[in-house]
């Protein structure tokens, strides 16, 4: 596959080696090193707690080129940005992508990177697993939340379990080292979540359960979905023995070892525990925003500092961007109104 035909412009590449390469601090004195790229709003699924059944989604020209994706990524790369995940909507619908991972590997063999990887529903593991392998990713993170093929296709309305799972075998068969995501929702898996954990660890996968987090109108009540983790884990160590572990991945997650498993298992809580004040991380958006904060609206218009003023109006408004991240966010559920407390859903921002 190819990349889009835009190429760059020479005098492009000539700033870019000549360009910024100061770290990104922010007011706070944490460092970006992380980036989540979103490169594409679209999904061949529609979870109920990430999407409306009918979404409409952005036109092609205002969602960046995977050629600007790339110089964007690259800027980040060269400004200290050390791991970079892909993500999306689906990020292996995109049309192109390994062209563009194909791309950015190239940072992994001079050592810049130190790591990239995606976070994907699996669907398109079956057939993509090896090549992207072969492109140099070695982690992915796969979104599951039942293991029930009914509950599967009512979760994900239009997916089916029997491809997520062939994905899996697929990736372990390339050599992927997987991680399970699992959101933890109210009425629906609280009761699969120890099996889940035991079938993850079972087959040598990491599993980390997620909150639901307000982002985006959705079909339901998000307040029917929300289960704290708090209580989940509660009632997990009525039969298991969970041990923190100071494990980290440069995500947000807290990672506990289960005993009983010899597995790790994580927690994302974003509600009911503040992880923001170890945060090195940046979102972008697949038409160009970057948001220095998941749970606050402010962001940067990266794409029209690209397209307008080149590299180097994209370097500069990358730092004025910094400057600007906030010291945390402020999620609530019980305040969301009437439903949502943040607009654009996960599937913008990319999880
Ligand atoms: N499509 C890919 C996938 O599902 O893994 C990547 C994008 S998806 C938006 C990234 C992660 O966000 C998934 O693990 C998904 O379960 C999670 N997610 C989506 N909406 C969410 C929400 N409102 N609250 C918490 N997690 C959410
Ligand atoms: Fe698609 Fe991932 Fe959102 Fe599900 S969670 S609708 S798979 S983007």
């Amino acid at each position: 596959m190819e990349l889009d035909s835009m190429a760059r412009e020479p005098e492009d590449v000539l700033r870019d080696e000549v360009a910024d390469s100061t770290p990104l601090i922010d007011p706070f004195g944490r460092q970006v090193t992380y980036m989540r790229v979103s490169v594409t709003d679209r999904c061949d699924f529609r979870c109920v707690y990430c999407m409306s059944e009918h979404m409409t989604f952005l036109p092609k020209k205002e969602v960046l080129s995977l050629e600007e994706l790339e110089t964007v990524c690259t800027t980040f790369v060269r400004r200290g940005v050390k791991r970079l995940r892909l993500t999306g909507g689906e990020p292996l619908v995109r049309r192109g992508l390994m062209g563009l991972i194909e791309k950015l590997a190239r940072h992994l063999e001079t050592g810049a990177l130190e790591e990239l990887t995606l976070t994907t529903n699996g669907s398109q593991l079956p057939h993509m697993a090896g090549d992207l392998y072969a492109a140099g990713i070695r982690r992915v993170n796969v979104s599951l939340d039942t293991l029930d093929p009914e509950k599967f296709a009512a979760i994900t309305r239009w997916g089916k379990l029997d491809k997520v799972l062939e994905g899996l075998d697929a990736a372990d068969r390339a050599g992927l080292k997987i991680k399970i995501n699992a959101v933890a929702l109210q009425n629906f898996n609280e009761t699969e979540i120890e099996p889940m954990i035991r079938w993850a660890h079972g087959r040598g996968y990491d599993l980390t359960l997620i909150e639901t987090m307000p982002l985006g109108e959705i079909d339901g009540d998000r307040s029917q979905q929300y289960l704290p983790l708090s209580k989940v884990r509660a009632e997990l160590e009525q039969s298991l023995t969970l041990t923190d572990n100071p494990f980290k991945t440069g995500g947000p997650a807290r990672y506990t070892d289960v005993k009983e498993t010899g597995g790790r298992l994580g927690f994302i809580t974003p509600l009911t525990h503040n992880f923001c004040e170890g945060c090195n991380r940046v979102r972008l958006t697949s038409t160009g925003k970057l948001y220095m904060c998941l749970g606050q609206d402010d962001d940067a218009d990266l794409k029209r500092a690209l397209r307008e003023g080149g590299v180097q109006a994209l370097d500069e408004a990358i730092a004025e961007a910094i400057s600007r991240k906030p010291k945390g966010h402020d999620f609530e559920i019980a305040r969301a109104a009437p439903n949502v407390s943040v607009a654009r859903h996960m599937s913008t921002t990319g999880g």
